[in-house]
């Protein structure tokens, strides 16, 4: 072997175990364990990061679903790598991976579309503490044994959802159907679904639930189709008295899988029995999603959870140090809810990461060391905001259109929020004074430069100007 070249850069290997780390606390164990455990590292490529994987259906999801971010971190870890190549190599040489798996190629029956199967997804379908539910064979996911409605933390984006969650958890008949939750990512609705399994599995032990993902829901379908065992699938969902399949928007664009759940999901709300949907988006938004199918799934109640409050934020991480058994110092808690916006589920990652490094090295949890230990996370969370955001929100305090806002009008009534709101432009992002002009109805740099210095005068002299100004900021902010 010949010496490695000397660089300060990170080697493919090293950048590689470093984007696995970070990766596994984004996406949580199991997501790892099923796309990205599999892959490996391919042949060195310079500026490239050549990734093996075994089937075409996984290089594909793997790079729908992941490739920017791993891109994301490549530049966190400033390394010169640009690009990631997928290679698929056929599915013989992952044999060991799989003895379950002959071949992963095959023709979906329906569409005659050929589809791979990622052989590890099968080998954790089989797995028994997948089941949760007696009587059924190995259809459902297991549950988390943390989602539960106590430790669920409620607040004005999750009300509605949470309490139609508990409403159908605690109903012995169906009240309305389908519930869909939707909302973005890492904002709970897998953790209201897995709720409702637990409290219905726990006071009504009678009753079949079955929860999967609308992933899973397709690969048993596949394979039903390939075994030829589709009447035992059918029964298996149709049996069932609430069904729940987890981020629907998976199965847009898959005509058969659609269809199958499409008949499925008529004959259980036929038969009233409880349909609980989620997805990333509303029913009428889903892309390639059939129209009828989109029309039925919203005819039951549909709520949606919105992005998090800095409140909800800072409740949710008081919960989670609870129950972690940890005190962590307020100030540090209210940095986090204030800096990391994006999803619940990498707030939590960063509390449990501060908890687990004080925890190795026996140090106190401080602001200081939070600070240093985020670094990457919180860049990554530095909002980008734009100048159409500020002056949409400006527009919306002021109760004027946008489109005022821009237009040539004097008056006081739009001229103030205005000047405000380039103000704040100049403020909240970077862009230059001619742009900022530009980005309204094309005014000079000199008129923004006159708004600014109007708006500085007032801040100093009128308390509710200034508070005004504050809490718009603040909005934007967060
Ligand atoms: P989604 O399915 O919407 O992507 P999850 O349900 O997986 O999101 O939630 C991501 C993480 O955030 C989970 O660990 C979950 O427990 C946590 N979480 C989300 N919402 C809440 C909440 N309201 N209270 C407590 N934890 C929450
Ligand atoms: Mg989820």
């Amino acid at each position: 072997m010949s010496e490695p070249v000397k660089q300060l850069e990170l080697s493919h290997e090293q950048c590689w175990s470093q984007i696995c780390d970070v990766l596994k606390q984004e996406i949580g164990e199991s997501a790892f364990k099923s796309w990205i455990s599999p892959l490996s590292l391919g042949d060195f490529k310079g500026s490239k990061l050549v990734l093996v994987v075994p089937t075409k259906f996984m290089s594909d999801w793997v790079k729908a679903n992941y490739e920017k971010k791993i891109i994301h971190i490549l530049k966190l870890l400033h390394s010169p790598i640009q690009e990631v190549v997928f290679q698929v190599v056929g599915a013989k040489s992952f044999a060991n991976a799989n003895t379950l798996n002959q071949t992963s190629d095959q023709v979906d029956a329906a569409t005659g579309k050929l589809i791979s199967i990622a052989p590890n997804i099968e080998a954790a379908e089989l797995s028994k503490e997948e089941i949760i539910s007696e009587g059924l064979d190995a259809s459902g996911a297991k549950l988390d044994q943390r989602f539960t409605f106590d430790n669920f933390v409620v607040g004005k984006s999750n009300e509605l959802a949470h309490a139609a969650a508990r409403r159908v958890a605690d109903a012995d008949q169906v009240t309305f159907n389908p519930l869909f939750l939707y909302g973005g990512v890492g904002l709970g609705k897998t953790h209201l679904m897995h709720s409702i399994a637990w409290h219905i599995r726990t006071n009504s032990p009678g009753r079949k639930v079955l929860y999967l993902s609308a992933e899973k829901f397709m690969y048993q379908f596949i394979r039903a189709l390939r075994f030829k065992d589709t009447m035992s699938f059918k029964e298996q969902f149709r049996s069932v008295d609430v069904l729940m399949i987890d981020d629907v928007q998976f199965i847009g664009g898959k005509e058969s899988t659609q269809e199958e759940f499409f008949h499925t999901f008529n004959a259980l709300v036929d038969q009233n029995r409880q349909v609980i949907i989620s997805a990333d988006k509303s029913p009428s938004d889903l892309e390639g999603m059939e129209d009828r199918l989109k029309s039925r799934l919203g005819w039951g109640l549909v709520a949606d959870i919105h992005p998090t409050t800095y409140e909800l934020r800072l409740g949710i991480l008081q919960s989670k140090a609870d129950n972690l058994g940890v005190s962590v110092p307020i100030r540090v808690m209210e940095f986090l809810a204030h800096k990391i916006t994006s999803s619940i589920r990498e707030l939590e990652g960063a509390l449990n990461r501060i908890v687990a490094h004080s925890d190795l090295i026996g140090a106190e949890i401080t602001l200081d060391s939070t600070q240093n230990l985020l670094k990457d996370l919180l860049r990554a969370n530095d909002r980008k905001i734009t100048i159409d955001e500020i002056q949409r929100k400006v527009a919306e305090h002021f109760m004027i259109r946008v489109s005022e806002m821009n237009s040539s009008r004097r008056s006081r009534s739009v001229a103030r929020p205005r000047q405000i709101a380039m103000y704040l432009s100049k403020h909240l992002t970077g862009a230059s004074l001619p742009e900022i002009g530009r980005k309204y109805g094309g005014r000079d740099h000199t008129t923004v430069m006159h708004a600014i210095k109007t708006v500085q005068k007032f801040l100093i002299e009128d308390m509710a100007f200034s508070e005004d100004v504050e809490l718009l900021k603040r909005m934007l902010q967060n």
